[in-house]
């Protein structure tokens, strides 16, 4: 049989995705999703929208959306990028950014799909060991050549957030290299750049629904950043699919970014957990890093990495493992409600025995 499959295609291994398992009901705490639901603000935008209107393409740049993030984020429109999921924007910001004639540079554990993108893209990437306690290495990164960085923060999996100063004295040593802040799991830190991103020419920072605006079923994203580094988006994204963000997920995101008081207040809420988690995990002799995310990194304890997330799932709790080298010992787990937290805890505590 012919093989149809272009070389690019054929030569790249994808991202995988955490399980979405519809075997059995888990406690599932595998993919750093909001175990609250969204603002009722947002269920009652979804549950009054004109369906009728579908007829109609929706507005190619977001405009509404965009104006609703502005109002939010502290930011002009022009300043905003909306996305179908921040992934397509860390998708977008590859094609506007980088190409083949310089390398783009990111530490050697994080999220994955940089280095996916980056060989998609043919851009050579050039990788930093974190430092000690799970730090990003930002010194380092200074001094490594290249034209600019993917930088989550917190970072993932480890959860290990930079302070707002640290990341800005990063920024102001790097005028002429380009630094993607990726904070989808900066609402559980709190030290976002999203108010000064269109202050600096060399920051586009991006941000998601996903997370703590439970809205991972709807798949928004969006950047902040100067009006070039927008309109460079606009371009590429004009290249790929002029209207990404649908009209019904423009109508719910708008009205959940309104309803910040409701996003504090469940961010608030998986903070307080994830730090009791956190204690309850130490005690039981795991090696855990302090996060500002919604989830823990987790290993080095008395069981494997492997095998602590087999016998969970065993026992009906999902979390995420991977089996490589630098992350085999650790699990990476989501906070969950206090049931399903208290659920885990004890859960651990019968496989440790
Ligand atoms: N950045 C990081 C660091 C993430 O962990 C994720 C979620 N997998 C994303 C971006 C993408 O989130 P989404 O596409 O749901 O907006």
């Amino acid at each position: 049989m012919k093989h149809f499959l272009g070389e690019r295609a054929a030569g790249i291994a994808p991202y995988v995705a955490g399980e979405q398992p519809a075997d059995r009901r888990y406690v599932k705490l595998n993919t750093n999703e909001n175990p609250y639901p969204p603002s009722p603000e947002a269920v009652k935008a979804l549950r009054g929208f004109a369906a009728e209107t579908l007829n109609r393409y929706p507005q190619p740049c977001s405009d509404r959306l965009r104006e609703a993030i502005a109002r939010a984020e502290g930011v002009a429109p022009e300043n905003v990028f909306c996305s179908n999921g921040s992934d397509e924007t860390l998708f977008l910001c590859f094609a506007a950014f980088f190409d083949r004639t310089a390398p783009v540079c990111f530490a050697e554990l994080t999220y994955s799909f940089y280095a996916v993108y980056a060989a998609f893209f043919g851009v050579e990437s050039v990788t930093v060991p974190l430092c000690e306690g799970y730090r990003i290495d930002l010194d380092a990164m200074r001094n490594t050549p290249c034209k600019g960085y993917f930088i989550a923060n917190p970072n993932a999996p480890t959860g290990v957030g930079i302070p707002r100063a640290a990341f800005e004295q990063f920024l102001k040593a790097v005028p002429d290299r380009l630094v993607i802040a990726d904070e989808a799991y900066m609402d559980f830190y709190g030290e976002s750049l999203a108010s000064v991103a269109a202050k600096y020419d060399n920051l586009l920072v991006v941000k998601t629904f996903s997370k703590s605006y439970s809205l991972a079923g709807i798949r928004c994203g969006y950047a902040l950043g100067s009006s070039a580094l927008i309109e460079g988006l606009n371009r590429v994204k004009d290249c790929m699919n002029s209207y990404p963000v649908d009209s019904v997920c423009a109508a719910v995101c708008a009205a959940a970014i309104a309803d910040g008081a409701y996003r504090e207040k469940t961010a608030r809420q998986v903070c307080g957990e994830r730090d009791r988690v956190r204690a309850e995990l130490l005690k039981l002799g795991f090696t855990v890093p302090e996060s500002g995310a919604n989830f823990l990194f987790a290993g080095k304890g008395k069981i494997a990495g492997g095998a602590l997330y087999a016998r969970l799932k065993e026992n009906g709790v999902l979390v995420r493992h991977w089996d490589t080298p630098a992350l085999c010992d650790f699990c990476r787990i989501t906070v969950g409600t206090p049931t399903e937290n208290d659920f885990l805890l004890k859960t651990i505590k019968t496989i440790l025995g």
